[in-house]
């Protein structure tokens, strides 16, 4: 997941929802709605239809990396799956993306002893050409220290940055903490250093590497870029405290390749609207994965719980007044390029967009909704939020949300959001590792979700309001 978040504030304010409903304002939720909300609820919170199509997904394809053939092989999972659970209208739109090749990797210490190390590469680094480097490692806090450091004076060097990800609920630990994967080796060059490592992002103790993407820079030298194990990064922290010179080597087979062009697709189905067809309320999540786990909780719990809430909502008697439009966007991994494809593809019929909703932050349950959307539709949502109360779910009165990972690029265009924050205290102990499983799936909380996401697509399918105004 990319973080874009409102959380980071720290004027938050929440209200128990039922008193911020302002008296006067006319209800815009009907006795007949509520009543069917209260229906969707019951039958989605004893619905196992998530877990299995993420079991379906992570199973019968696995991880789904860029470039790959699994990545195709999703693409095709994802069609006939939206086909079978009920959307009336099915299709893919292609997306230019870059390839790129993990290769293999060997790290070890050779001084003060050796010993192998546990890393991965960060995606988009290139290899070390088939030769072994070995060098001093210079050890740096955080991003900020390692920019401080004179041009020069890691010539020759192995830069290392050993900056801990802090665990919070809300995830925020990661934003600060992901700045040196995407830009640490860039610096590292600048300033002369033949390679980059860095303490894994990441909130666990085990001794797994967490992947993610890193950039390069125009202009300066390319050098690889790896993520090593936390107790590895605290082995090397011990021995550097001891004022001894710590030397580390590693070979890498990466390969990255930025002129040959990807194709991929994003997988977007349509519920049609029963009324206002045109009108889409809009669910993301990301088809893509990186290549170590199965993308289980990344993001294959948000593929399953929006392909459930449609699955739940075409079931109905009648469909809902607004079209549901589910898209499963490409290579969000590597930087987006499915979403930005998307808002660029639909820039004409954005203001068709009336509101959107993504989830890729696996499944803590839900305890807060943040809405994005215009002032009047604000006591609209007041009252949706009423609905949720019962459920453990506050309101966020701060209604900045810009949309959560791929929804960012469709929010940029001017499409009103809403933002629902789990519990994420454990996400960043399996997010891009290869214990990104299956089994890590909270299925009670998946089923919480689920009924959030559905009760939440109905809401906002059937409102007479403008989200935007
Ligand atoms: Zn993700
Ligand atoms: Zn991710």
């Amino acid at each position: 997941m990319l973080l874009k978040r409102s959380l980071l504030s720290t004027k938050l304010l929440f209200c128990a929802a039922i008193l911020c409903t302002s008296a006067t304002s006319a209800a815009t939720i009907t006795d007949t709605d509520k009543a069917q909300l209260d229906q969707l609820k019951n039958t989605v919170l004893v619905s196992d239809d998530s877990y299995n199509i993420i079991e379906s997904l992570t199973t019968e394809v696995g991880a789904r990396m860029v470039g790959t053939s699994a990545e195709k092989q999703s693409v095709e999972w994802a069609v006939a799956k939206m086909k079978s659970l009920g959307f009336d209208k099915v299709w893919v739109e292609p997306v230019a993306t870059k390839l790129w090749q993990r290769g293999d990797l060997t790290i070890k210490l050779t001084s003060p002893y050796p010993h192998p190390l546990v890393g991965l590469a960060l995606g988009g680094s290139i290899g070390t050409n088939g030769k072994e480097l070995n060098a001093q490692v210079i050890q740096f806090d955080d991003l900020e220290a390692l920019k401080a450091a004179k041009e020069g004076s890691l010539e020759g060097k192995i830069a290392f940055i050993s900056y801990r990800m802090e665990r919070h609920i809300d995830g925020h630990g990661y934003g600060q903490a992901v700045g040196a994967r995407a830009a640490g080796a860039a610096v590292a060059a600048q300033k002369g250093a033949i390679a980059y490592v860095m303490r894994s992002v990441g909130t666990d103790t085990n001794r797994i590497a967490h992947t993610g993407g890193m950039r390069y820079q125009d202009g300066v030298e390319k050098i690889p870029a790896i993520a090593i194990s936390n107790p590895d990064a605290d082995l090397l922290m011990n021995q550097l405290k001891r004022g001894q010179p710590v030397e580390m080597s590693l070979n890498l087979s990466a390969k990255p390749n930025d002129k040959a062009q990807v194709r991929s697709y994003n997988v977007i189905g349509d519920l049609t609207g029963s009324e206002k067809p045109n009108e889409y309320v809009t669910l993301g999540a990301h088809l893509d994965s990186w290549d170590v786990g199965t993308g289980a909780i990344d993001d294959g719990i948000g593929v399953g719980m929006m392909l459930s809430t449609v699955h739940h909502l075409a079931q109905l008697p009648k469909r809902p007044k607004r079209t549901v439009r589910v898209i499963l966007f490409a290579a969000e991994e590597i930087g987006l390029f499915g979403a930005r494809a998307y808002a660029h593809q639909h820039k004409g019929d954005m203001s068709q967009h009336v509101i959107g909703a993504e989830w890729d932050f696996g499944n803590g349950a839900i305890y807060k909704l943040t809405p994005g959307v215009g002032p009047s539709a604000l006591n609209s949502i007041r009252e949706f939020a009423n609905i949720l109360a019962p459920m453990g779910v506050a309101l966020d009165e701060n209604n900045d949300a810009k949309g959560q990972s791929d929804m960012s690029a469709l929010g940029k265009e001017g499409m009103p959001a809403i933002n629902f924050d789990p519990d994420g205290s454990d996400y960043f102990d399996y997010h891009h590792t290869e214990n990104d499983t299956l089994d890590k799936v909270d299925q009670q909380a998946l089923r919480k979700n689920t009924a959030i996401y559905t009760m939440f697509t109905y809401f906002a399918a059937q409102a007479d309001v403008d989200f935007r105004q």
